[in-house]
């Protein structure tokens, strides 16, 4: 079987939010902070189809945005869904909500029926809902009720300031994966440095099905810290880490040489830059292109 080549974070946006950019700059705060700087990139579909085809990426997880707004939510949502159904499989679409909307759980249910396979990058912090709360619970109720991935912006607790970095905060997303027994979840960006913390026996049950994408890895962690990530003691291990992009922030090829330099060892790389995902979206062939 020829190898499957799967981006599992990357964002599309539909045309009319780049074409009114200052509209929705001025009302929504998380979009202001990741997207107010004229050169923060802002791609479409087509755009994220040209990328795949030059870097050899067969599929990708295209991710919604945590709008405080839930019809822009939708808006986004509806782009999301009618992308990958133009692509033939190519994109495959991660939805998003807000939870503090009354009309959440009926949104998502409408998602998964249209073809989503996930909600992401969901981003409680940014739009003001906790993740210890209630509405962590009926978020992992939908996503056991309608099979769906949820993938989460995780903040790492050190290091630099970033546009973005607040979205959900560590000791938070811990907590939720020790009650959210069943639901398949991924930590982007390493999960803001949660498999560090394998090795510590009491923490390390509830890492004990997470998987965690490698989005932007190149402006937060040395390449080397993979393959203490992908390690079997101390680490996750190899059928846990997923290549992430951040497409359009990191170029996929770029990402993709990232991933390849950073020392992990051919069978690990081959699982890493496609077979861990392709088993958690239950792809197993390449769409055709
Ligand atoms: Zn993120």
């Amino acid at each position: 079987m020829l190898h499957v080549i799967i981006d599992f974070h990357t964002h599309i946006f539909p045309p009319q939010v780049r074409e009114n950019r200052e509209e929705y700059l001025r009302r929504d705060a998380t979009f202001e902070e990741m997207y107010g700087s004229p050169r923060a990139k802002i791609a479409t579909m087509e755009e994220l189809l040209r990328s795949m085809d030059e870097a050899g990426v067969d599929v990708s997880v295209a991710l919604g945005f945590a709008w405080s707004d839930h019809d822009d939510c939708v808006r986004h949502n509806d782009y999301l869904l009618e992308a990958a159904e133009s692509s033939g499989g190519r994109i495959v679409p991660f939805c998003n909500v807000n939870l503090l909307a009354g009309e959440a759980a009926r949104e998502v249910e409408r998602c998964a029926r249209g073809g989503a396979r996930g909600l992401g990058e969901l981003r409680p912090d940014s739009q003001g809902w906790s993740l210890d709360g209630e509405a962590g619970d009926t978020l992992a109720e939908v996503a056991l009720l309608h099979g769906l991935i949820l993938l989460f912006h995780v903040t790492e607790p050190v290091g630099h300031e970033y546009p973005g970095k607040r979205g959900l905060r560590l000791d938070s997303f811990y907590r939720f994966l020790e009650r959210a027994a069943g639901v398949s979840v991924v930590g982007a960006h390493l999960a803001g440095g949660l498999p560090f913390y394998t090795s510590m026996p009491k923490a390390g049950r509830a890492l004990s099905a997470i998987h965690v994408d490698t989005a932007a890895l190149r402006y937060l962690y040395e390449p080397s810290v993979l393959s203490g990530v992908a390690s079997a003691s101390g680490g996750l291990g190899a059928d846990r880490l997923l290549f992430g992009s951040d497409f359009p922030l990191v170029g996929q090829s770029a990402a993709l040489s990232d991933i390849r330099a950073s020392g992990l060892d051919d069978a690990t790389l081959r699982s890493v830059s496609g077979g861990n995902a392709g088993r958690l979206l239950r792809i197993d062939a390449a769409p055709s292109r």
